[in-house]
């Protein structure tokens, strides 16, 4: 019997979505179960399904199982649908009260979600409304998972593709997020390709090199949002600890490593890095990073005009300057797109609706 497998150091019962199909067969044998019991249980949980609602398992199992572990999905609090586009954001309500926000977009190609990883964030970045309160905990890989099958449960949808790009900073949170991205990829569960999945990072340029090592074939995404490191520093606070130098350095080797193309997200804020001379600082700094000696380097970056948030101040740049800095980038061959908002009607920008719910929170509370 293995035990270690069925309660954690912290005295928590597993959680049914966090075991890979090795360990859910290792967990069903020390019950004294036959091993094919796993993959009857492993698809429906996958899907959405808890132990007492899958029927073939018997009630012997789904006692042993309910002693054991636990299973149990994020709950939609909240639920917002764009008139314009049918972009949903979601407030999923976790097992211990905390929220986090995801957002289902609707592509040609299939439905993409963005998921939290953090509640909350300790990053500091200045225009952004995640990280406003600070970092209360990591989400767990089963929280993750749980957003996706969550989601996809709720619109009767199938989702084909993953962007970590919501609240928290993904490499922050290095061991949960691994664990996460073997989880989504297994056939029996989702089984979402890892070119079907991308991790967006303010810039951990160790943990880059890290994810490099994993083999995991994923696109990366990095926010770079200056070209230079006094700018940079200024609006990103991560900077002041991995200069740009280090982070394309990493972001060099992982290419290098991987052969996975890497995209840059550069956020536009009036007069603070939308100058034409931002844009040909950044063309220089990345061919001269990325793409010598050998010009081998597909580079893209999107261009995303700031989210104006309350709290921010930061305003966003005029459309011809956007598309100045665009053509001058593409002058310098490096591909070029401006992002398109979707759900520009329900704020679908992470970040903004778990506050505004915080904030009422607290608003009842002071209230009462
Ligand atoms: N921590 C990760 C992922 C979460 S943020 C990261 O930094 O990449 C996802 C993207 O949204 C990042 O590129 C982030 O810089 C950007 N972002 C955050 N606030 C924004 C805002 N107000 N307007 C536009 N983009 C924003």
């Amino acid at each position: 019997m293995n035990s270690n497998i069925t309660i954690s150091e912290d005295g928590k019962k597993t959680h049914l979505l966090s075991l890979l199909p090795e360990e859910l067969e290792a967990l069903i044998l020390s019950l004294g179960e036959p091993r094919y019991r796993a993959k009857q249980l492993f698809a429906p949980m996958h899907r959405g399904q808890s132990p007492a609602e899958i029927s073939n398992i018997g009630k012997v199992l789904t006692a042993k199982l309910s002693e054991a572990a636990v299973y149990s999905l994020p709950t939609v609090r909240k639920k917002l649908v764009s008139a314009i586009d049918g972009t949903v954001k979601y407030l999923f309500g976790l097992d211990d009260g905390n929220s986090v926000e995801s957002v289902v977009m609707r592509y040609k190609h299939g439905n993409t979600i963005c998921i939290s990883s953090q509640v909350g964030c300790r990053m500091g970045c200045a225009f952004c409304a995640s990280t406003i309160g600070g970092k209360i905990r990591d989400l767990l890989p089963e929280e993750m998972l749980g957003q996706i099958i969550a989601a996809q449960k709720d619109m009767g949808e199938r989702i084909s593709n993953v962007v970590m790009m919501g609240i928290g900073e993904p490499l922050d949170n290095y061991t949960n997020v691994i664990r996460f991205l073997k989880l989504v990829n297994a056939e029996d569960g989702l089984n979402i390709g890892y070119r079907h999945i991308s991790l967006s990072t303010c810039g951990l340029a160790d943990k880059i090199d890290a994810l490099a090592m994993e083999n995991f074939p994923i696109t990366l995404s990095i926010s770079l949002h200056a070209s230079d490191n006094e700018t940079r520093s200024s609006i990103m606070p991560v900077n002041k600890k991995w200069s740009i130098e280090k982070l394309l350095a990493a972001c060099k080797s992982y290419y290098a490593r991987t052969g996975r193309r890497i995209s840059f997200e550069y956020t536009l804020i009036a007069g603070k890095n939308d100058s034409e001379k931002a844009a040909v600082t950044l063309a220089a700094l990345l061919n001269s990073h990325l793409r010598s000696p050998k010009d081998t380097m597909p580079i893209h970056v999107n261009l995303i005009p700031v989210n104006p948030v309350t709290e921010t101040g930061f305003a966003s740049s005029e459309r011809k300057t956007v598309e100045k800095f665009a053509a001058v980038l593409e002058r310098k061959g490096i591909r070029a797109t401006v992002r398109r908002t979707l759900g520009a009607d329900i704020n679908a920008s992470c970040g903004q609706l778990r506050r505004e719910e915080e904030q009422n929170y607290l608003s009842f509370v002071k209230e009462k």
